[in-house]
């Protein structure tokens, strides 16, 4: 059992020792937040704590514009504007 690591961000930060998302969003962040949710879910833990945790990051996360510059400096190759949507979608 677990959370599977398919589409989680491992919170590297990799990808931020090259690039910078133009729109000053510091994804990683924002998608451990989306794995802390996906644990909740999991564990049928309480997702208020999360959803409070989103609402401090929750202007940054609406900032993304899809425009997939970040993508290629993913080692894991995920699809970051799609779980930042995701997350909002969770917990927006
Ligand atoms: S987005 Fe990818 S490279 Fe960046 S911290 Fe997450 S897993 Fe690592
Ligand atoms: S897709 Fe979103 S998070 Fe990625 S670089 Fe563009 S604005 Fe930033």
């Amino acid at each position: 059992m677990g959370v599977s690591t398919e589409n989680t961000c491992r919170e590297c930060t990799h990808c931020l020792e090259k690039f910078a998302c133009p729109q000053g969003i510091d994804f990683p962040e924002i998608l451990a937040i989306h794995t802390r949710y996906k644990i909740a879910v999991e564990f049928n833990q309480s997702i208020e704590p999360i959803k409070e945790m989103y609402q401090e990051v929750r202007e940054e996360a609406l900032r993304c514009i899809s425009c997939n510059q970040c993508l290629k400096w993913c080692e894991y190759d995920l699809d970051i504007p799609k779980l930042l949507d995701e997350t909002h979608r969770y917990l927006g």
